[in-house]
This record gives C-alpha cells, sequence and structure tokens, in this order.
C-alpha cells in the first residue's frame, strides 16, 4: 500500500524549495484478535503434530480455514498439501508464500501446557511425535496472513498462492514428498510465480531478528552409501583372501582429501561425512563386505557434482588398491537454497521496516537443508530466518530446532504474520 504524504509542512518551515510527494510504504499490522487466533491455531497444531505425508489433520485445518476466508483451494498435492489462490482487486503479479506443515519423530520434553504426546509410527517403530523444528508456527503465520490478505483482497495487486506444503523433513523410505513432489504434480505449471517467500523460525537466534542472504543460504543434502565387497577369510591368514576393512579405510581418508585437496575452497564451502561404518562378526574373521554411509553438504550446485564425481572416484580406485571393489550410490537429496539476490534486495526494506532495521541481520551459510530450495531453482526465491529464543535467554545454549525441548517465543508469531502481508503489498511496487 502506498502512504501518499505532502512535504506541505517542511514548505511550511521553509525546508523545501516546493511542494513535494514523498511516496512511502507503510506498515500494515495484524490486530490484537488476529494475533490470538494465530497463537492459538499455533497451540493447537503443536499438540496435534503429525509425521511427513501423514499431516492430515493439519490440512483438513488449512482447507476448511482458507475455504472459509472465500480463497480458492486444492487439495491432497503431493499427498497431504494445500494451495489456496485469492485473486487480489487489481492486476498484478503472482506472489507465493509457503509454509512446511510436518512434525519430526521426537518425543517432546518441554514443559509447556499445549506440549504434545502424540505417539506417531516412524521406520516401523513406536516414537514420539513433537513439532521440534517449528513448522506449527510456519503454518500458524501463514494461516492468519491468509486471513488478513483476504479481508483485504480488494487493495491488493496481483494474485497469491499460499503453498502449505507436507513432508519438508523427507517422506518416509519409499514415499516421495515435499516441495519436490508438489512441482512434479504441477504446482507452477499453470501458474508460475513471480517470486516465493518462506520463513523459518530458528531456534538460536534472539526472538524476532531476521537472519537473510543473497544467493547461497542454506547447503544442498545428499546421501551416499559405499558396499566395500572383499572376499572373507580367517584373520590369522590375511593373504587368503581380500580385507575390505583395509579398503574401507584407505576410502574414508583419501575421501577427506576430495574437500581439503580437490575443492577450490575460495568458491564455496564444502563437507562430506560419514557416518556409518559397518562390518565384521568377530575378532579373527576377515569379512566379505563393510558398508560406509555419509552426507555431503555443499553451497554451489557445481561443486555438488564435482564431489559426485570425485567421491565415486576416490572409492572405486582406494578399494582397487587393495583387490576390493566398491561400489557408490548417490542419494540425490536436497538443492543448494539459493536466494534470489535481486529479490531480497528489493524486498529487504520491507523486512527492515517490519522486524526493525536493529533487528534483521545478514545470516551465515547454514549447513542444514531445507527443500525450500526447489521452489528457489524454479522461481526467484527468498527464505529467511525468524528468531525465537526469548529475551533473557542466551541464544547460542538455546535448545537447537530437532531437540525435544525446541522452544519457541510467540510473539515471533506477529513478526512473521506480518511479513508474509507486508511482503505481498509491497512486492508489486518495490523498486
Ligand atoms: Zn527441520
Ligand atoms: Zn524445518
Amino acid at each position: 500500500m502506498l502512504r501518499v504524504i505532502t512535504a506541505s509542512l517542511l514548505f511550511s518551515f521553509g525546508l523545501l524549495a516546493s511542494p513535494v510527494v514523498l511516496a512511502e510504504h507503510h506498515n500494515l499490522t495484524i490486530d490484537e484478535e488476529l494475533e490470538q487466533k494465530v497463537i492459538a491455531w499455533r497451540r493447537d497444531i503443536h499438540q496435534h503434530p503429525e509425521l511427513s505425508n501423514r499431516e492430515f489433520r493439519t490440512s483438513a485445518l488449512v482447507a476448511e480455514h482458507l475455504r472459509g476466508l472465500g480463497i480458492e483451494v486444492q487439495t491432497e498435492i503431493a499427498h497431504t498439501g494445500v494451495v489456496g489462490m485469492l485473486q487480489g482487486g487489481k492486476p498484478g503479479p503472482l506472489i507465493a508464500l509457503r509454509a512446511d506443515m510436518d512434525a519430526l519423530p521426537v518425543t517432546e520434553q518441554t514443559d509447556v501446557p499445549f506440549r504434545s504426546t502424540v505417539i506417531g509410527e516412524y521406520r516401523g517403530n513406536e516414537v514420539g511425535v513433537m513439532h521440534a523444528c517449528g513448522h506449527d508456527l510456519h503454518v500458524a503465520m501463514l494461516m492468519g496472513a491468509a486471513e488478513y490478505l483476504a479481508q483485504h483482497r480488494e487493495q491488493i495487486a496481483g494474485t497469491v498462492m499460499f503453498i502449505f506444503q507436507p513432508a519438508e523433513e523427507g517422506a518416509p523410505p519409499g514415499e516421495e514428498g515435499g516441495a519436490e513432489l508438489m512441482l512434479k504434480e504441477g504446482l507452477f505449471a499453470e501458474h508460475k510465480p513471480d517470486a516465493v517467500f518462506g520463513i523459518h523460525v530458528w531456534g538460536q537466534a534472539p526472538v524476532g531478528t531476521i537472519g537473510y542472504r543473497k544467493g547461497p543460504l542454506m547447503a544442498s543434502s545428499d546421501r551416499f552409501e559405499i558396499r566395500v565387497k572383499g572376499r572373507q577369510t580367517h584373520g590369522s591368514a590375511p593373504w587368503a583372501g581380500v580385507d575390505p576393512i583395509v579398503a574401507a579405510a584407505q576410502i574414508i581418508n583419501n575421501v577427506q582429501t576430495i574437500v581439503s585437496r580437490q575443492i577450490n575452497i575460495t568458491k564455496a564451502p564444502a563437507v562430506v561425512s560419514f557416518g556409518i561404518v559397518e562390518g565384521g562378526v568377530r575378532n579373527n574373521i576377515i569379512p566379505d563386505e563393510v558398508y560406509l554411509e555419509g552426507t555431503i553438504r555443499n553451497f554451489d550446485m557445481d561443486i555438488r557434482q564435482q564431489i559426485f564425481r570425485q567421491l565415486t572416484q576416490a572409492a572405486e580406485a582406494s578399494a582397487h588398491v587393495t583387490g576390493a571393489t566398491a561400489e557408490v550410490t548417490i542419494d540425490e537429496g536436497y538443492p543448494v537454497t539459493i536466494n534470489s539476490p535481486e529479490l531480497v534486495a528489493k524486498m529487504l526494506p520491507t523486512t527492515q521496516r517490519v522486524a526493525g532495521e536493529t533487528m534483521v541481520h545478514e545470516s551465515p551459510l547454514v549447513t542444514g537443508a531445507e527443500d525450500f530450495s526447489f521452489y528457489a531453482l524454479e522461481v526467484p526465491g527468498m527464505f529467511v530466518f525468524l528468531g525465537v529464543t526469548p529475551e533473557g535467554q542466551d541464544p547460542a545454549k538455546a535448545p537447537a530446532n530437532h531437540s525435544p525441548f525446541f522452544y519457541a517465543d510467540e510473539s515471533a508469531l506477529r513478526i512473521g504474520t506480518e511479513l508474509f502481508i507486508n511482503w505481498v503489498f509491497d512486492y508489486p511496487e518495490a523498486g
């Protein structure tokens, strides 16, 4: 919205030579009633968390809310996804706002009155289920923004697409899900947004602070498996077989030289970590096989491909030297989350105005991954972090996202909701 004020006052004091018109956007805020609703939705969703691809109750709640606001709703996208389309009163761009809906297999250990006691099933095990990543806040903030925007639709220039996405934390084994599946099912096929915005609450940043970054923000995340095959024999006579344990040791060491010796570290950092080393049953048996598994993190899509090639090469060649073989499988996960530098530059003034200039900081790179990355590879994207550490607590010592003690100060909900709203109103006009 534009607020046009004439500078007649300044003129009358003789500060300006002639009357000018100052155009500036003004801050749209939610009222106390809507803030209380957002808090109530958040608590309700927090108390009823659902695992990835099982967000049935949450998506029903969202769909009902959007329909009640007169927003056109599509459901069951990528299993439980909900998409709302709100036509503004004036022509303009298509702006997408995204919230993820899933919880984690974590047993909540906070003492909030609305803590989760839900038990779910994950990989065949009974597990506690908790919104330990704060997606409950994301859903509530976007529901609040939808309510405000629907009530002010006549003033909106353009169309708003509300994306309530399942399975950000990853679909269960054997299933597809999340942003990738929503896009595969044609989310952007018919209506391609001009920009997509997302917010993630952050357990270790002071409440109300915003972390933004132009270009890469979060890493790609890819899983690798290496099966090292030897030939089983007696531990007393290694020459009678092929030792996959020694081969695996060489692989682990040589893979470390990819990041330290082969990657141009002036371009972007990278990480290769082993998380599983499995092999052998008894001290005096050289086993047939050793299994290795790990993760690769990158901030550059070309370096990512380079590491895939060099990891495969390092594993195969290291095994070959010892007479063993190595089979490498790379399971591609989420790409690098890359914010559009132009979009961030354009929307930074709005972000600073909503959160307060001193509350907005450039975020360091984060080696965690987000499937918001899939949207941001298709259209210009802006993904920011919203701090939720309560005042008076050291953010560095606060429980991180995914902790059973993860706690979010609810005063952040207002800021997140108002960010979504103001981005929508300012985007068409912003320089
Ligand atoms: Zn998470
Ligand atoms: Zn998350």
